[in-house]
């Protein structure tokens, strides 16, 4: 699971960590800041529609199909990021084949408008209601909070068909490119560019088929750009997720152009390893000193040497001072920037010298700058996926630690092994030894409480 795949996975609700992390389980990192403000009411799910829609319709409607577009740098776009869970799953159209234009009036984008006009919770939808059936907030909610203010106009304009004519994208959350410096041990090349050699490398040490693709160019939407041309001028919301964001040019070039057109009160919310804070000629720092509203989600998963295995590519002393120039220069940028720990195998054990780490350091200054995203893929690094003696040490270990709730992160690990220890402990243990081989690495040196993880009862 990558950066982006974690993020993927916080915006999808899979989200487990203290209480109040739990409590921001099904949120996006840009639904964060809003949930202290404004909890959303049942009633407020509906009351920025217009009158003439009943409340029984108005239950079904969301914004996203009004107001959003959610692309992947393959080019797959959905009508926001709580449509793909699966990598199987449908989508509205392709970007290689056909135009943003040609999605956002297509098919599958009219089927879900109808629906949702006749009161029907459509099909693509299924994560939002499973979320708000069993009580939890569903990105439904945050959308139609922040941008159900537009409904009466955006659905008066919408024909019988589901067709809308103009293309107003308010919220955009586009991946343009799978460029990225790091090549974390549980991501792989589709969204990381720097894991390809090493991804083919690996094949051919473990015996896996060796991709037909070129991995070696990173996947991009080159044509994106004038096509979201448009939509600046109705722009309020971006999220900035990868690959790397902070590495993407088309993300300065959106910056630069938002600077130029005074349009700096639109809301910038980032996923990002948080590593360069230079790209070319820019600095990043100095662009945000434009923008009132910058909300950034950092992925760091442990520190010092570990994070640099876990996450490859890091250099800690550099993250840090990455985190004490944010401080510095933007504190009120800083003071709601998080960390969004990635919780598998690698890390779970030092998950409290790691949160510590962070208080002690300065780095966060308060419990809810820290959140679990936990990592359910791949299975090898997948928490549950630990021997019973090893749960109870974690279990342990995790439960005493006084200043983080990690009861969640506890509950996700005892739950059943997702399939049988003697077939994926070793590809644990293959896998992990044959990236050593390849990043002349040494992870049971780095890592010793994981040395004995496959020895068995007696
Ligand atoms: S209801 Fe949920 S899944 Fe459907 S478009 Fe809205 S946010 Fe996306």
């Amino acid at each position: 699971m990558s950066r982006d795949k974690d993020l993927h996975d916080i915006l999808s609700g899979k989200v487990i960590g203290t209480k109040e992390a739990n409590d921001w389980k099904k949120q996006t990192s840009l639904e964060r800041e809003k949930r202290e403000r404004s909890k959303i009411s049942q009633n407020q799910k509906y009351s920025s529609f217009p009158k003439q829609y009943n409340k029984d319709k108005a239950r079904s409607l969301c914004m996203a199909p009004w107001t959003h577009l959610h692309a992947w740098p393959n080019g797959k776009v959905f009508q926001c990021c709580s449509a793909q869970q699966d990598p199987d799953d449908e989508y509205l159209g392709n970007l290689h084949k056909e135009s943003l234009e040609n999605i956002w009036n297509g098919k599958m984008m009219r089927s879900i408008r109808k629906d949702m006009m006749k009161g029907i919770r459509s099909p693509h939808c299924k994560k939002c209601w499973d979320d708000e059936d069993t009580g939890n907030q569903s990105l439904r909610m945050m959308l139609n909070h922040r941008f159900g203010h537009h409904g009466p106009e955006l659905i008066s304009k919408t024909k019988e068909s589901g067709r809308v004519k103009d293309m107003t994208l308010r919220y955009w959350d586009f991946r343009f490119s799978n460029v990225c410096n790091f090549k974390c041990r549980s991501c792989g090349p589709e969204l990381s560019s720097g894991w390809a050699k090493d991804h083919t490398k690996r094949n051919e040490l473990l015996g896996y088929p060796i991709d037909v693709k070129d991995l070696t160019k990173p996947d991009r939407l080159a044509m994106l750009w004038e096509q979201i041309e448009p939509s600046f001028p109705y722009v309020e919301e971006i999220y900035f997720a990868g690959g790397e964001s902070l590495m993407m040019e088309e993300h300065y070039r959106i910056l630069e152009r938002l600077i130029k057109m005074g349009k700096t009160e639109v809301r910038l919310n980032y996923n990002t390893n948080f590593s360069k804070l230079q790209f070319k000629s820019k600095d990043v720092i100095e662009l945000w000193k434009h923008f009132p509203e910058v909300h950034i989600g950092a992925s760091f998963d442990d520190y010092g040497k570990r994070a640099e295995l876990i996450r490859s590519g890091t250099v800690w002393s550099e993250i840090e001072d990455n985190v004490k120039r944010l401080k510095k220069e933007l504190p009120d940028i800083w003071k709601r920037f998080f960390v969004s720990c990635t919780v598998s195998i690698q890390n779970v054990y030092n998950l409290p010298e790691f949160h510590k780490h962070l208080l002690d350091t300065g780095m966060i200054s308060y419990h809810l700058n820290f959140f679990c995203n936990i990592l359910h893929g791949p299975d090898w690094l997948n928490i549950k996926n630990l021997p019973d003696w090893m749960k109870d040490e974690i279990e342990e270990k995790l439960l005493s630690y006084e200043k983080f709730d990690f009861s969640g992160v506890v509950n996700f690990m005892r739950e059943q092994p997702t399939g049988d220890l003697y077939e994926i402990t070793p590809r644990f243990i293959s896998n992990m030894d044959t990236l050593d081989t390849i990043r002349h690495e040494r992870w049971r040196h780095i890592m010793p409480e994981l040395r004995h993880i496959a020895k068995r009862p007696e």
